[in-house]
């Protein structure tokens, strides 16, 4: 019988879960996590907010999915609410940690509504070894340190690379950078793909890349950091960056890959304080999309 972790003790259920429906724990294939946290962020702050705002907008968005051909409202799912976060990082990012352990020991996928991007680490840490992770940021957050701290939302895929391996590293969508994270990514191996060759590659090619580069690993873990859209498309989010892709690109590359061996999922950096809605609707779209390719792992095989 899965057990429900007393980690999970540390969540406190919102009156709106995602979609509008939450399922026992025991029932469901995916956990939605939210990551209420936002202390690090350098910019524009607020993605504290993101998974009432995400939540909430979530009611207001149809559940069928065109693409994958499933409804997200048939999907067995469970909120289980948002973590009782403290200031320290550090211990939010344990219990992150134990609660991702928790759901992905009792067999059920981690879907992570955040807050800044440093949730990642805590939530790839609690998935155990042999894990491969994509990240579609605008952003490559290689940074060794940043303002003095080593753990930030500008760090996190450092910390990350240095713990399973740059080689396990692909990030997607990539358009702003400082030249040591260059150096960094070109000295380890981590592969990245820009908003410029993807545009002229097309998402299919680029997802076909990905998926061989990470098909020697068992498990995959996304991430998507709202910043990897070009700001017309996700204007609330904390370090908006022109030259970024469409919302149906991303859509695209994501579903592409959510649909085999998917271990857990994020989604992050939205700042409701600077959001028109535009953000949130979308943010409920790529989730969305998301949860249907991997229960449908349809996309994958049409494609072929
Ligand atoms: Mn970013
Ligand atoms: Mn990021």
């Amino acid at each position: 019988m899965p057990i429900r972790g007393d980690s999970l003790a540390l969540y406190t259920s919102r009156e709106k879960p995602l979609s509008g429906r939450s399922l026992d724990f025991e029932q469901a294939r995916y956990v939605v996590l939210g990551f209420p946290y936002d202390r690090t962020s350098t910019y524009r702050r607020g993605s504290a907010m993101a998974p009432t705002a995400i939540r909430e907008a979530s009611g207001n968005i149809e559940t069928f999915s065109f693409r994958s051909n499933v409804d997200v409202e048939e999907i067995a799912i469970c909120d289980v609410g948002d973590l009782d976060v403290v200031d320290d990082l550090a211990e939010t990012l344990r219990r992150l940690e134990a609660s991702v352990r928790d759901v992905h020991g009792a067999g059920k996928i981690p879907i992570l509504i955040g807050g800044e991007h440093t949730l990642t680490y805590g939530a790839v840490r609690g998935l155990g070894g042999d894990v491969a992770v994509v990240d579609f940021d605008a952003h490559l957050d290689l940074r060794d340190q940043y303002m003095g701290s080593r753990l930030s939302h500008t760090t996190h895929m450092r910390r990350l690379a240095e713990e399973i391996g740059p080689e396990r590293i692909v990030e997607v969508g990539t358009r702003a950078v400082s030249k040591g994270e260059l150096e960094y990514a070109r000295d380890t191996g981590v592969h990245f793909y820009s908003t410029l060759e993807i545009r002229r590659h097309g998402a299919e090619k680029i997802s076909t890349l990905i998926a061989q580069r990470l098909s020697k690993f068992r498990k995959r873990y996304i991430t998507i950091d709202m910043d990897v859209l070009d700001p017309a498309y996700a204007p609330g989010v904390g370090n908006p960056e022109g030259d970024g892709l469409e919302i149906g690109a991303l859509i695209d590359i994501l579903t592409m890959l959510a649909g085999a061996g998917l271990a857990g999922l994020d989604l992050v950096e939205v700042c409701p304080g600077y959001d028109t809605g535009i953000t949130a609707a979308q943010a409920v779209k790529v989730i969305f999309e998301a949860l249907a390719a991997a229960e449908g792992r349809g996309v994958e095989a049409d494609m072929a």
